[in-house]
């Protein structure tokens, strides 16, 4: 039976030394700023941006919070993005995707600079990432690689399989692979024999957005299996691309859904927003 890797526990272990980490850049004279915009009211991203503050209040980050209507403008949010990156009280900017229709999500993420660019998406970010350059990471795969880290689980080495190649979460979990030294395989729908490709996989990362598709017959006895999907059940229960019913029964150690990558997320945002006030300020 496999060892359930706990992201709960995990995530509230890096709040707490990021709680630590700013309470002694506050006795420093740095008190470290966030800003969270939303625009319209989406339940699903007021849920998330509420927890985004939430977090932010736990570790003692000072959020500002910028609710717009839902026909606001392109040039409006950008006015507003282009005012916040002059702002040096705040050292991250995070824009709740997705955008109502009249605004060019690209344009928005390119707006925001990249020394600010917490959530990792800036072109310029996944540009450093790939290249090896100090820079933002997107926050799932980067979640990800704090729980094997911190479940005493090896990278290096290993065969690695990413099922998925999407920007936020395929591409850059593979790149953080590879900066681990891992052997890195990405896999997306026109894969010959996924089945196979995913058994070779020491280390198997599903992100491919279908419902519990990833089944005890991808993967190889005692590998590790990490479920990035959120989905809801026909009983309206949480699942993941994993099913972790039948994987659990062959792998080493998986993450769960509920409680697996989920809470790593906004650790992680978090994480790199005290970063941000730290890593360009040198
Ligand atoms: P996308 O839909 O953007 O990407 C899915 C990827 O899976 C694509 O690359 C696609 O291939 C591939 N794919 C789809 N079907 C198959 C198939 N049958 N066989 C092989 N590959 C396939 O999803 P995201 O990357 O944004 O998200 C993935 C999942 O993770 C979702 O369930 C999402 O809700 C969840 N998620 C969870 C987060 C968290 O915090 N826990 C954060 C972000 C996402 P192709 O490129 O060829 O189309």
């Amino acid at each position: 039976m496999a060892k359930i890797i706990d992201g709960k526990v995990i995530s509230k272990q890096i709040k707490d030394e990021l709680k630590e980490k700013v309470a002694g850049l506050r006795e420093e004279g740095k008190e470290i700023g966030m800003a969270v915009i939303q625009v319209g009211n989406d339940p699903a991203s007021s849920v998330y941006v509420g927890n985004k503050k939430k977090a932010c209040e736990y570790i003692g980050i000072r959020s500002e919070s910028y609710e717009l209507p839902e026909e606001t403008s392109q040039e409006e949010l950008l006015a507003l993005i282009d005012r916040l990156n002059r702002d040096d009280a705040v050292h991250g900017i995070l824009v709740q995707l997705p955008v109502p229709e009249q605004i060019d999500e690209d344009t928005v993420i390119k707006a925001i600079s990249p020394k600010k660019d917490v959530d990792g998406f800036h072109p310029e970010s996944v540009g450093a990432l790939s290249i090896g350059q100090k820079g933002f990471v997107s926050c799932t795969p980067a979640g990800i690689i704090q729980l094997l880290k911190r479940s005493g689980i090896e990278i290096e080495g290993k065969e690695c399989v990413v099922v998925g190649r999407s920007n936020i979460v395929g591409k850059p979990m593979a790149l953080l692979l590879l900066r681990e030294n891992g052997t890195v395989t990405i896999t997306h729908s026109r894969t010959k024999n996924l089945k196979d490709v995913c058994k070779r996989a020491d280390i198997l990362v599903a992100a491919v957005g279908r419902p519990k598709m990833i089944d005890a017959s991808y993967v190889k006895e005692g590998a590790v299996v990490i479920d990035v999907g959120i989905h809801r059940n026909e009983n309206n229960k949480l699942c993941g691309d994993v099913d972790f019913e039948s994987v659990e029964q062959v792998a080493s150690a998986i993450t769960p859904v509920p409680g697996g990558v989920g809470p790593m997320t906004i650790a992680m945002l978090m994480h790199n927003c005290v970063e941000a006030a730290v890593m360009f300020d040198e």
